[in-house]
């Protein structure tokens, strides 16, 4: 699995569901590993060529927590906002307030095919919007007003001519 990352256009598709198969079930052992490797906190299947929707996520909380999710999606979402400092392993590097619904209700199917529900606030219900996102072909960045947007991506181009290539390819 290679990491793809902007501009590439396959992470501006939007993903059809994943089977419910033992293969499913491995590629979200091997998109756990690649989550560790590359020290994100969540990852996509599209972020990895898979056009599918999969999703892992880790934020590194105590108790630790792998949460590997099998076509999820949101349930309920509270009409409160909250803004925090985002970055995305499709990305390298770039960090901008993004706006999310501060709770949010998911169901997914697990590794082992059972429906489950998150019921959570704060950063892992930011995590969540940001990873599902990713499965409609939404970037974080695509959450900014234009002019944010643009301006992003301008400072994206300076990070990435600025560092070395070793630099790009860790997570902020
Ligand atoms: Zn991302």
């Amino acid at each position: 699995m290679e990491l793809i990352k902007y501009p590439d256009p396959v992470l501006f598709q939007k993903c059809p569901d994943a089977e419910m198969s033992d293969e499913t079930a491995s590629l979200l052992n091997e998109m756990s590993q690649k989550l560790y490797e590359w020290e994100g906190a969540g990852l996509a299947a599209p972020q990895v060529g898979i056009l599918k929707r999969m999703v892992v996520i880790d934020i590194r909380e105590t108790p630790q927590r792998l949460y590997k999710l099998i076509n999820p999606r949101i349930n309920w979402k509270s009409e409160e906002m909250v803004e925090s400092n985002e970055g995305c392993l499709s990305l390298p590097l770039l960090r901008d307030k993004i706006s999310r619904h501060e709770s949010v209700v998911v169901e997914y199917f697990d590794e082992n095919f059972e429906k489950q529900e998150i019921h959570t606030t704060g950063f892992l219900s930011c995590c969540l919007q940001h990873e599902l996102d990713h499965l409609n072909g939404i970037l974080f960045i695509n959450r900014l007003s234009k002019l944010k947007r643009s301006r992003a991506l301008r400072r994206f181009k300076k990070l990435q001519s600025e560092k070395p290539i070793e630099e790009q390819n860790k997570n902020p």
